[in-house]
């Protein structure tokens, strides 16, 4: 093994604080308090990192790409393309051109309901996902069912927020086209088993498209360990730049797929009598990419191999276990969604106080949570509730801020007793 693998494998002592250096927005006071960020869920924080790469970006390289035969389009374009490469190292795709950038993870479960769907689903073949998932794997789907005929199956969870895996055997038949599955649910925090699921649908030769928003920051993805067929994220989510994303798929899949969208750069030549379409990745990435974004992207994975994925698992897993033994200790709260695997994310209630006057009253105190559905609104319907209020953390929160957490909490119930 070489000196730099080896180095590699060491796992570097982890030190929050340091890390909280790297990330200037955590100095920000609010109404006076420090900040206690724990929005993570719903975008993280950018280390200086990333920021100081999109001003390079801009100052020193910034060209479309893939066209110009110029100084710094060649910049740009090679910028762009290491990009590309250093996400498929990230999450061990085969190959670079498995690898799509996308708006975002929104936009990559778009391109595969309009691109894979229109392809190879049809009248009266079915769908499967789950009662877990966030709209944008939901509606997606839905519009496609209405264009097509074809039907939505939802495996459903119970009461822990585990899915009831039996169900899915249940519903895999010869008209079952995909099953698109969320990796970590946002709203409950569940860890599904993935692989599992993958499994089983590959013995029916059903292919599986993972949702991986909110497990891509958290833990070391393979995609060919999980075995799925596609993986989407978004860049916000793992401290990178909004408005870029990633869809992977399986080449022998997206060779076969029809383009998303029609423009620049995803052909070959166009005449008024026949066009012909890019070879992959381009056929799927019409018109002029998000270059700063795929390029701050890349230094948000340069900063999570630095700190390590290990090491942030490790950490957080640690955090969650604190938060969720402190947050059980407080009369009246209930948590939404107790899985026995569960990424950082805690949902709660309290009894008799909404969670929109309990995330205001928090504001006051300088924490910033998410309240309301989280774009996951079966999920409130499964429990019977308008909303949550929702903590995520990430592995810059502290185990202080927790407490602090906790402190907002009990004044909330102070103010409404
Ligand atoms: N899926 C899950 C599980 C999410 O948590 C989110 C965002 O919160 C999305 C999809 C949509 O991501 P984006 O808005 O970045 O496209």
């Amino acid at each position: 093994m070489k000196l730099q693998e080896n180095l590699e494998k060491v796992s570097i002592p982890f030190d929050v604080y340091k890390v909280r250096e790297d990330f200037p927005i955590l100095k920000t006071t609010v109404r006076g308090n420090p900040l206690v960020y724990f929005d993570n869920a719903a975008t993280t924080q950018k280390p200086i990192s990333v920021i100081e790469r999109i001003r390079k970006y801009y100052e020193q390289e910034n060209s479309n790409v893939h066209r110009g035969v110029h100084y710094l389009s060649e910049i740009a374009t090679k910028e762009f393309e290491a990009a590309r490469e250093q996400v498929r190292k990230f999450i061990n795709a085969e190959f670079k051109e498995e690898i799509i950038f996308t708006r975002g993870t929104t936009e990559a479960i778009n391109l595969v309901a309009n691109s894979f769907g229109k392809t190879f689903i049809g009248q009266g073949d079915e769908i499967i996902i789950s009662e877990m998932e966030h709209h944008s794997n939901i509606v997606p789907w839905q519009l496609l069912c209405e264009e097509t005929g074809a039907k939505l199956r939802v495996i459903p969870f119970d009461d822990n927020g585990e899915l009831i895996l039996d169900e899915l055997e249940k519903f895999l038949n010869e008209r079952t086209k995909l099953i698109s599955i969320v990796h970590v649910s946002n709203s409950l925090g569940t860890v599904n088993p993935v692989k599992k699921i993958v499994e089983i649908a590959h013995s029916y030769a059903v292919p599986v498209l993972l949702d991986g928003a909110q497990s891509i920051m958290h833990q070391k993805i393979d995609v060919q360990d999980l075995g799925c067929d596609f993986f989407v994220f978004s860049g916000h989510k793992i401290y990178g730049p909004t408005g870029i994303g990633v869809l992977y798929g399986k080449k022998d899949l997206l060779e076969k797929m029809r383009p998303y969208q029609g423009g620049g750069d995803m052909i070959k030549s166009v005449t008024f009598q026949k066009t012909t379409y890019n070879d992959l990745p381009y056929k799927f990435e019409a018109g002029t990419p998000n270059i700063e974004g795929a390029i701050g992207l890349r230094a948000a994975i340069d900063y999570l191999n630095e700190i390590g994925l290990e090491n942030i698992a490790q950490y957080e897993n640690e955090l969650l276990n604190y938060a969720t033994e402190k947050l059980s200790q407080i009369s009246n709260l209930k948590l939404i969604g107790t899985a026995k695997s569960k990424g950082p994310i805690l949902s709660f209630i309290l009894e008799n106080i909404h969670p929109h006057d309990v995330g205001t009253i928090l504001d006051y105190e300088g924490i910033a949570v998410r309240t309301g559905h989280h774009c996951t609104q079966p999920v409130m319907e499964h429990f019977k509730i308008p909303a949550t209020t929702r903590a995520s953390l990430s592995f810059y929160n502290t185990k202080e801020e927790v407490d602090r957490l906790v402190q907002g909490i009990q004044k909330v119930i102070k103010v409404f007793s």
